[in-house]
């Protein structure tokens, strides 16, 4: 790994890589010696990193990488990465050629696609996994005639090998099992018409992996729970694994100034200073993925919580303090700080979403550094 450990700024994120790894030895207890697991490190891993994750997930137990787009794959085989990588989203039949090349797998779901992509297949082939939409309503085929046909096609050239079938639940991660089990039981009748089955049959996203045992099959596309996180509140104190949140996120105080009361803050004036107060500024806002909802949120000083003041701008944002903290002082905007801890799962709360998408939402810009056996080994700053 590229080492690169210049950054400017004091604002960053802090990546636990022993968390990555704990969490990965918690599912493969859970699943069992012969379930595979494909780590998910779409999206730059959650916003986690892509390269640090996908290695600390191939030493942990992972054999399989997952992403979205052929580009995420092919910026991992340009890093070095040489495990089997395969794309969930749709590619275009143009793009199976550099696919194979790359011995990137790709999701199919026509016969037409297979029709499409195989002038562009030359020496070596490509791995399909096939999609089956079992009531997810976003990609996949439906019924056994689209299967059956894809598996005829697939079958008439050398250049297209099926490596898997597979599907995706909607409602995994809700404790009322009812649609999820039709979904199941949707899958399995189209596996049963399969004339081969394929090395790998997976339906299992984090929440499957934690809740439901007949979903395993022979492989599992473990991705938020990898991050420590629970897929949804609603199943989070029900988990069976014990889940360490790898991801936190810290800015600095870097001016610090006492208002009088009546002093206004930030854009718009939307802030009025009550009394005399101490008004620290940080250098995160809305760029960073801090965004303008994050008003009148708190954020963690000296182990005490304290709030959000006036409007997040582009690159700073105001907090007020119950006293006069020194420019330098460490603010964490998500982790532990002493005995508190804001978890993403609240800051997700509070902007009435769900936590994939704060840490998804973490700029790119914003260096992250990680820590293996609580020691920082690296940073990325992608600036660089
Ligand atoms: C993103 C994704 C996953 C991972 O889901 P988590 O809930 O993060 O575990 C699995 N399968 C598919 C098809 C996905 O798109």
């Amino acid at each position: 790994m590229e080492s690169r450990n210049e950054f400017h700024r004091d604002t960053w994120v802090e990546v636990d890589l022993d968390a990555i790894q704990h969490n990965i030895q918690q599912i493969a207890g859970q699943i069992g010696l012969d379930v595979a697991i494909m780590a998910v490190v779409k999206a730059n891993a959650y916003g986690h990193g892509y390269l640090p994750v996908a290695r600390t997930a191939l030493a942990s137990g992972a054999t399989h990488l997952a992403v979205a787009f052929i580009d995420e794959a092919l910026f991992l085989r340009k890093q070095g990465i040489t495990a089997p990588i395969m794309v969930l989203g749709a590619s275009r039949p143009e793009d199976a050629g550099i696919a194979a090349a790359n011995e990137i797998q790709l999701t199919v779901y026509s016969k037409e696609w297979v029709v499409q992509a195989v002038p562009h297949i030359q020496n070596k082939p490509l791995l399909i996994h096939v999609k089956c939409d079992t009531g997810m309503g976003r990609i996949g085929l439906k019924t056994a005639d689209e299967l059956r046909e894809i598996e005829q096609e697939a079958a008439r050239h050398d250049t297209i090998k099926i490596e898997g079938i597979y599907t995706h639940f909607a409602t995994a991660d809700e404790t009322d099992t009812r649609y999820a089990d039709e979904q199941a039981e949707r899958f399995r009748k189209l596996i049963d018409h399969m004339k081969v089955k394929p090395p790998l049959i997976h339906a299992s996203n984090s929440a499957a992996a934690l809740m439901r045992r007949d979903s395993f099959f022979s492989i599992i596309r473990f991705g938020i729970s990898m991050y420590g996180l629970s897929p949804s509140n609603e199943i989070a104190d029900k988990l069976p694994a014990r889940l360490t949140p790898a991801l936190s996120f810290h800015s600095t105080v870097v001016h610090v100034k006492k208002v009088e009361p009546g002093e206004k803050i930030s854009y718009g004036s939307t802030y009025e200073a009550a009394g005399q107060e101490w008004i620290g500024t940080l250098p995160v806002g809305y760029a960073d993925g801090w965004i303008r909802k994050m008003q009148g949120f708190e954020v963690l000083i000296d182990g005490k919580r304290v709030p959000i003041v006036g409007r997040v701008c582009m690159d700073q944002c105001m907090i007020r303090m119950p006293e006069n903290y020194p420019v330098g002082t460490k603010v964490t905007l998500i982790g532990r700080q002493n005995g508190d801890a804001i978890l993403i799962d609240e800051v997700a709360d509070h902007l009435e979403t769900i936590n994939y998408e704060v840490a998804c939402a973490i700029a790119a810009r914003v260096p992250r550094i990680y820590s293996k056996k609580n020691k920082s080994v690296f940073v990325l700053n992608s600036l660089n």
